[in-house]
């Protein structure tokens, strides 16, 4: 590149999202771009860990009832409808400020930040930071409506249909789509359309997954998404996520993981705003000590609704798994799932705690919350076949039986198999679709 150009990024306040965007300014700076940064006070990212970024902070609504009820589909309407006039005048200020801007770079959430960017008239890239198939599946949802697919809603569903596929969307189950909405179904399905409409607008596309892994959606997403498009992940294998991580990550997580054999630990965690009841901590809990595997398990607080750490967990649990067993409150994940001792992740299906795990060859147990989470868990037990979803939720019997599985048994070996290949590949990446990247994002302006 012959002169630095100047790229602004601004990314959706959640842990999940944060993590990627800190991650793909890292990959732009090495490519000789100049970093600015755009940022919420609610989940502020940590300035000073990033000398070689300019950070703007916008000024927004999101108040501390909020940020504490995690009410996520509140927070979307906020950062789509308060913050967007901020978003203006920060842009404004930017713009008149430099005149080696490029483009803007925002989550694929953000959507509203594509009428601001016509606006002030600089380019709009989206940074969509799940997999293909679950956007995919995203977009797939208004047909499902108007097909009156959300009338089951009202219906008292049997198990068996909530066990069948849906024809539009192989290969999901009915019990996969239904639980992909937050709370308000319309409200879910409303923000879904805003980002999918905000996203055809843009002028490229940009998504933390590889090829390899989604190549069976790669032309349904051409056909689809007319836009330039890069799929330029693993991010993490470019800069870890352990310096935008919004929690002390708890380091004797690893000491301990040093006194364990080999492949013997599964690692549980459920990332950072899954949410479940004191009964289903119990399931897991049980589930976790019938099955005689030693486990490290990330209890973030928030995890279990009104209440503080562990106090919903039986004293015997406590007891009976005090040798084998290893809470925190949040870990190095990164360098959890590269430890020698950990051979099994539970995750709830989040996109980076997947793709941690397939780079670090871990198999995975898979249970989902929400949103892609559903879509994601779906595909690694259907079509990836890197892990096992517990199809029941959470149940001890079958948490039981899966951790056997995945630790012990030939499914285990195989799917260790399928990601050791898989991670070769990764291993062998060219750089070509991070050129490619580089060089669209200079010709946009
Ligand atoms: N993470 C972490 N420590 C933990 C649990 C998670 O650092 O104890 C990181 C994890 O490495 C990942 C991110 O938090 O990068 C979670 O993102 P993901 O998309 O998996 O889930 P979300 O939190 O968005 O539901």
């Amino acid at each position: 590149m012959d002169k630095a150009r100047r790229v602004i990024l601004f990314p959706l306040p959640f842990q999940g999202h944060i993590n990627p965007m800190i991650q793909l300014a890292n990959i732009l700076h090495s490519k000789g771009f100049t970093i600015s940064i755009i940022h919420t006070r609610y989940n502020s990212p940590d300035p000073s860990n990033y000398p070689h970024f300019k950070f703007h902070l916008l000024p927004d609504q999101v108040s501390e009832d909020e940020a504490s009820k995690h009410d996520i589909l509140r927070v979307l309407h906020l950062l789509n409808t308060h913050c967007i006039p901020l978003l203006r005048e920060c842009l404004g200020k930017l713009l008149s400020a430099h005149h080696d801007i490029c483009c803007m770079i925002t989550d694929a959430m953000i959507y509203s930040s594509q009428a601001v960017a016509e606006d002030v008239g600089i380019p709009r890239i989206v940074l969509r930071t799940s997999s293909v198939c679950s956007f995919l599946a995203f977009a797939a949802l208004p047909l499902l409506q108007q097909n009156g697919f959300y009338s089951h809603l009202n219906l008292p569903l049997d198990s068996r249909s909530w066990e069948d596929p849906v024809l539009e969307l192989p290969p999901l189950k009915v019990k996969d789509v239904l639980g992909i909405h937050i709370k308000n179904l319309n409200d879910t399905l409303n923000i879904i359309n805003d980002m999918i409409q905000g996203t055809k607008k843009a002028s490229g596309l940009i998504f933390n997954t590889f090829q390899d892994l989604e190549e069976p959606n790669l032309s349904n997403l051409q056909e689809h998404f007319r836009l330039p498009t890069f799929l330029i992940g693993p991010f993490h294998k470019f800069f870890s996520a352990a310096s935008s991580s919004l929690l002390t990550q708890d380091r004797s997580s690893i000491s301990w993981l040093d006194t364990q054999k080999t492949n013997s630990v599964l690692y549980v965690s459920f990332g950072s705003l899954a949410a479940m009841d004191g009964k289903t901590l119990i399931e897991v809990a049980w589930g976790l000590a019938n099955s005689m595997q030693p486990f490290l398990w990330v209890v973030r607080p928030g995890l279990v609704q009104g209440s503080e750490w562990l106090e919903s967990l039986p004293n015997e649990f406590l007891e009976i798994t005090s040798e084998r067993g290893y809470i925190v409150k949040w870990a190095p994940q990164q360098e959890v799932l590269s430890h020698p001792a950990v051979g099994g992740f539970w995750t709830h299906s989040g996109w980076n705690s997947v793709l941690e795990s397939i780079c670090e060859g871990v198999p995975m147990i898979c249970s989902s919350f929400f949103g892609d989470q559903m879509v994601n868990s779906r595909y690694i037990n259907d079509v990836w076949k890197l892990g096992i979803k517990l199809e029941c939720g959470f149940e001890r019997e079958e948490i039981e039986s899966a951790i056997r599985k995945i630790m012990n048994l030939k499914e285990g070996q195989e799917i260790r198999e399928k990601l050791s290949c898989l991670k070769e590949k990764i291993d062998g990446f060219s750089s070509t679709p991070l050129n490619a990247l580089s060089d669209f994002i200079c010709s946009t302006r």
